[in-house]
């Protein structure tokens, strides 16, 4: 008998442990189906829409926020918290509330500090279309010797999106500054989170909102997970569902009701997981 041929060896290469991104998978998986399950979304029956969804969550949820391409570099995010702490925390009527970043006052004192650029913002409701599928965008135009730079904010959508795409786009206006203004004029914001992984500027945005959302005390409390491992993904849907907890009642946002369709639902969740993460990420990285 050949010893290769043993049923003592057989067995053991059966036992191999799976190749890492398999757990990974594994792992993101039943992430998705707890977190699907917390706001009442059967996964059974899904439609083509939230699949879709579906994928962008994956990749937020799997993505080590510390190593994303698009991660700005430290002196920059470290000027950024700064800005927030002291410029836009400051001149809100509510420390901290994402929903007052459209506030007169606040976007006046921004002009001061960021212009020449004229900030102009435009707030409708806008379901025709494109419809929701545009949370928003910013355009750069000049008229005459007027440098303007216009957001628009589809207020259609939960008050705590709106907040969050117009600190999106506030974000951008603050880089155009601070680096320097891309060749881009217009910019959508559209709700596929995993591709601003890979571009800066997005990212700088959204940690804009990051940071204007939690406080480093918080982060530091609820504990800062930047990166699925194995065996962790309870701890990383506590952090989520406490985040959510928080975020849904300063903004009165429930995903577990029905009136809400399930694509959107599973944008929303895939939004809050996207800026607690890259909010861990920030504290990781710089402390603040
Ligand atoms: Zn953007």
């Amino acid at each position: 008998m050949s010893a290769a041929l043993t049923p003592s060896q057989a067995p053991a290469k059966r036992l191999a442990p799976p190749e890492p991104a398999a757990l990974e998978t594994r792992e993101v998986d039943h992430l998705v189906s707890k977190l699907l399950s917390e706001i009442k979304v059967p996964f059974g029956s899904l439609g083509t829409r939230v699949l879709h969804q579906l994928a962008d969550l994956k990749k937020i949820l799997s993505a080590d926020y510390m190593h994303v391409p698009g991660l700005p570099q430290k002196s920059l995010l470290r000027e950024l918290a700064q800005v927030v702490e002291k410029d836009i925390k400051q001149h809100i009527p509510t420390y901290g509330s994402l929903a007052d970043l459209g506030s007169p006052q606040l976007l006046g004192h921004l002009n001061k500090l960021f212009g020449p650029r004229e900030l102009e913002l435009r707030a409708e409701p806008y379901r025709t279309g494109a419809g929701l599928s545009l949370r928003g965008f910013y355009c750069r135009a000049d008229v005459g010797d007027k440098h303007k730079f216009v957001i628009f904010v589809n207020t259609a959508h939960h008050p705590g999106a709106v907040g969050a795409t117009l600190g999106h786009e506030l974000g951008h206006f603050i880089y155009g500054s601070l680096v320097g203004e891309k060749a881009a004029h217009t910019a959508f914001m559209e709700g596929a989170f995993a591709n601003h992984l890979l571009e800066e500027d997005e990212l700088f945005a959204d940690s804009l909102v990051a940071l204007a959302a939690y406080s480093p005390e918080s982060i530091k409390k609820i504990g800062s997970i930047t990166h699925l491992k194995p065996g962790s993904s309870d701890d990383l849907f506590n952090s989520i569902k406490f985040a959510y907890d928080r975020i849904g009642k300063d903004y009165d946002l429930d995903l577990s009701k029905g009136k809400m369709a399930a694509a959107w639902r599973v944008r929303y969740l895939t939004s809050m997981a996207h800026f607690f993460k890259l909010r861990c990420a920030l504290y990781k990285s710089v402390g603040v």
